[in-house]
Parts: structure tokens; C-alpha cells; sequence
């Protein structure tokens, strides 16, 4: 400031003498040359003002304007500012993108509503729910979109914070996707709905309340002929022959519960534990003489008059081999698919148990039997809990309707795969199969 007026003071005095040494008269010289001066100065002052003025109006803050004299210190001001507003800028974006990426990785959908219900923007998760297209929907109405009832009312209610659960929009009717929706209020009358798919969850439900059924069930048909059987026993004068038949009614009964109780905790075991250990190594050669000697002797518990005709074959190279895994756990998928074939055919029919390497280096556990075989409806489900394709004969042989389900969880659990064929009247053949790094030489 003070070095400007210095400037003036220096360039008016500059003016005065050289106009004194101008003309006749040295005074009006002076005052004239001074006027000259002072006038030449404002211009060039209008002139860097003018600049100035335009560069700011051009906001080209990238290229600094030259000619600007003093001011410079107004445009290097200028230019950092626009430098730190650009960073901040830049950093609130990067900011936001880091959110909506956030937001986008959800698994659970996000939709932000403006006051008046109109989507401003979704993750694709909650597009996905919704069949909403961010491209063409955005400003569309959410009630326009997702047509359900239950949604509607939901939105008319604004039960802000409660849960409505409706079937996915868009989906086919045979679909049971089910989303679950949740309405919040936020900013200034803004809406977010978050959206979920419980469908899984809403099946592991079903399939809870359906398995409590089921053991109920199975425990209440012995539970309730053991009840009868002790009030007899009780009440009434019974010989002792009819005594002893009492009891050994009620001793299969019992067994029958403990079957079932002994089933249920090697699959609540198989689906509760960690995956068997790689390092612990069995011989198969021993699981097979276990196998073997089972097969036969429920055979003949079973038959005992017109006896099964069960052949078993080991190949020579898998005598030598060990398994890895647990060694209880495929005892027990091996003796229930070879009870199951003993149980389920007919006396006096043939039963084939082998294993056998196959070319590929895959262990080959094969049970074929020459009984009732199984409609291919039924083959898909033949795994899940408790189901039965012929219920009376899984009871009168003591099944408990969860063998296959013990045998699948096994299998899942050493890598290997269970394929089950079958024919109608002619006979089932059940297959596990062992991958290769499971096995070794002894
Ligand atoms: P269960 O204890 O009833 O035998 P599983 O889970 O072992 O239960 O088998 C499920 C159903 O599959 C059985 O009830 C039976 O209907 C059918 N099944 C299993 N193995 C055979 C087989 N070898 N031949 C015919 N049906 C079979």
C-alpha cells in the first residue's frame, strides 16, 4: 500500500520535472506534466483492474493472466484457493464414491426415496430384489414399481421401522422368492428402504419346523405303544406267555427309539463338527471286513429261511490302500447303504457289494440289489431328512428315514459323491465315490 503511494508520489514528481523543462513556462510545465502522470497512472490501474476483473470472469485459474502488475499478489491468492477448493473437492468425491462402492458391496439392498417417494438411487442388490432399473426408474415413483398389496398398504401406513415381507416383483409365480422390506425416515423427509432376501431363511425355517415334526412323530408311534403295553401289563392279569410277548414287543419298540435317537445325533454330529482331519489314515481292507460281516449278518437276522444272496468283491489294488478321513463316519455311510439294500430286497434276492478302484484313481463303493427299485421322482429327495418312499417297509425294518441324509452329509464331508440309479422293479444301484487324494498306498 504504502510502496504504491510511493510509487505515485515518485511518478507525479518525475511528471512535474520533466514538464517543468518543457515550454516557456516551468510552473505550467510542471502541473501539466504532473496531470499527464496522474492520468497515465489511473489508466493503467483501470487497465489491471479490467484484466483482472476478466481472468476472474473466465474462472481460468490454470494460466495465471500476465500485465497485472501489483495485483499479483490477488492472483496468486486466487490461484491457491482454487487449487485447495479443487483437492477438497476432489476428496469429497473420492469420499462419496468409497461410500456408494460401500453400499454397493452389500448384500442387503439400499434405496434412497426423496420426500415423495421417488427412487433417487439404489444399490444393484436392491435392484435386483425389485427388478428396478437404475437407468430408466430413477425418479420414478417406488409405488408405481412395486405393485404388491402388502407394500402399498405398508406405504400408505408409513409403519416406518416395521418389516413387510413380500414375494420378489417380477418373478414367476411358481417363484417363492420372498423379500423382506424396511422403511426408514432420514434427512429432510427423505426415505431409505433397506430390502433383504429371506427366502433361504424362510425355507431353513420350514425345514426346522417340519424336522421338530417328524422326530416328534417317529418318537410318539413307539412312545405311545409302549405307553400301551405298560397300562396292560399294569392292569390286567396277563398269563406269562402273553407276558413275555409283551415285552418283546415293547424291547423292539424301545430299540426302534434308540435307533432313532442314535441317528439323529450322528447327523446333528456330521452337521454340527469340523470337516474330519486329512492326516488321520484308515485301512480300507479293515472298514470292508466290518462292512461285510454287517451285511451278512442282518441278512440273516432278516431271512433267516430263504436267505439273500450277497456276493462282495474287493479289488486287489485297493487291499493295500488307506483312507483318509473319518474312519467311523464311512463305516457308517458303507453299512447303511448295504443295510438299506438288505432291508429293502425282497428274500431270497441278490445283492452285489464292491470296491474298486477306477481308472480314473477314484475309490468305488457300489451297492446294487436286486429289490423293488425306486421311481425316478423320487430319486432327487431320497437324501433329505425323513423321507421314505415306502414308509411301512422303512418301519417294519427298523429305518428310520434318515440313512441317505447320513450317507449325503459323509460324502459332502470327505469330497466324495453319491450317485444313486434306479429301476423300477428291477433293483437300485448306490455308488460313493472317493477322489483320489484321499487315498494312499500302505
Ligand atoms: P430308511 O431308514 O427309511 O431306510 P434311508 O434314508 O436310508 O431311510 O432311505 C430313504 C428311503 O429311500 C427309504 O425309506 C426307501 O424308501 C428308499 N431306499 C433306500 N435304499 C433303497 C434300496 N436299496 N431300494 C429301494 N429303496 C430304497
Amino acid at each position: 500500500m504504502f510502496g504504491q503511494v510511493f510509487k505515485l508520489i515518485l511518478l507525479l514528481f518525475l511528471g512535474s520535472l520533466i514538464g517543468s523543462q518543457i515550454g516557456d513556462n516551468p510552473q505550467r510545465g510542471a502541473f501539466g506534466g504532473v496531470l499527464f502522470f496522474a492520468i497515465g497512472w489511473a489508466i493503467f490501474e483501470q487497465y489491471k483492474r479490467n484484466r483482472l476483473l476478466k481472468w476472474l470472469q473466465n474462472e481460468d485459474f490454470q494460466n495465471r493472466p500476465s500485465r497485472v502488475g501489483d495485483l499479483g499478489a490477488v492472483v496468486d491468492k486466487v490461484v491457491r484457493l482454487n487449487r485447495r477448493q479443487l483437492q477438497e473437492n476432489q476428496q469429497s468425491s473420492q469420499r462419496l464414491d468409497d461410500f456408494l462402492s460401500a453400499i454397493q458391496a452389500s448384500p442387503n439392498g439400499v434405496l434412497l426415496l426423496d420426500d415423495q417417494l421417488r427412487i433417487e438411487w439404489c444399490n444393484q442388490t436392491a435392484a435386483n430384489h425389485l427388478g428396478i432399473s437404475m437407468g430408466k426408474d430413477v425418479l420414478q415413483l417406488i409405488g408405481n414399481l412395486v405393485r404388491d398389496p402388502l407394500f402399498s398398504q405398508y406405504l400408505r401406513e408409513e409403519r416406518v421401522g416395521e418389516e413387510v415381507v413380500i414375494l420378489a416383483p417380477g418373478s414367476r409365480p411358481e417363484s417363492t422368492k420372498k423379500i423382506s422390506l424396511q422403511l426408514f425416515r432420514y434427512g429432510d423427509g427423505r426415505r431409505l428402504l433397506l430390502s433383504r432376501d429371506i427366502t433361504q431363511i424362510e425355507q431353513a425355517e420350514v425345514m426346522r419346523r417340519d424336522f421338530v415334526a417328524n422326530v416328534s412323530h417317529e418318537i410318539r408311534t413307539p412312545l405311545t405303544v409302549l405307553a400301551g403295553f405298560i397300562e396292560t401289563l399294569l392292569t390286567l392279569n396277563v398269563t406269562e406267555e402273553e407276558r413275555r410277548g409283551y415285552l418283546e414287543l415293547m424291547s423292539q419298540q424301545s430299540m426302534r427309539m434308540q435307533t432313532l435317537v442314535n441317528d439323529l445325533l450322528t447327523l446333528s454330529k456330521l452337521e454340527g463338527s469340523p470337516v474330519p482331519s486329512k492326516s488321520e489314515w484308515t485301512s480300507l481292507m479293515v472298514l470292508w471286513t466290518q462292512c461285510e460281516q454287517e451285511a451278512k449278518s442282518l441278512s440273516n437276522l432278516l431271512y433267516p429261511h430263504n436267505p439273500q444272496s450277497i456276493t462282495c468283491e474287493i479289488g486287489d489294488s485297493v487291499k493295500e490302500l488307506d483312507f483318509s478321513g473319518s474312519r467311523n463316519e464311512l463305516l457308517s455311510a458303507m453299512t447303511n447303504l448295504v443295510s438299506n439294500a438288505v432291508r429293502y430286497t425282497p428274500e431270497a434276492g441278490a445283492i452285489a457289494v464292491k470296491l474298486n478302484l477306477l481308472d480314473s484313481g477314484v475309490l468305488e463303493f457300489k451297492v446294487e440289489d436286486s429289490g423293488p427299485g425306486i421311481a425316478p421322482e423320487h430319486i432327487p429327495r431320497l437324501t433329505e431328512r425323513f423321507y421314505r418312499v415306502d414308509r411301512s417297509r422303512s418301519r417294519e425294518s427298523g429305518g428310520t428315514g434318515l440313512g441317505l441324509a447320513i450317507v449325503k452329509h459323509v460324502a459332502q464331508r470327505h469330497d466324495a459323491q453319491l450317485s444313486i440309479t434306479s429301476q423300477l422293479g428291477k433293483g437300485s444301484c448306490f455308488a460313493l465315490r472317493i477322489p483320489a487324494e484321499r487315498l494312499r498306498k500302505v
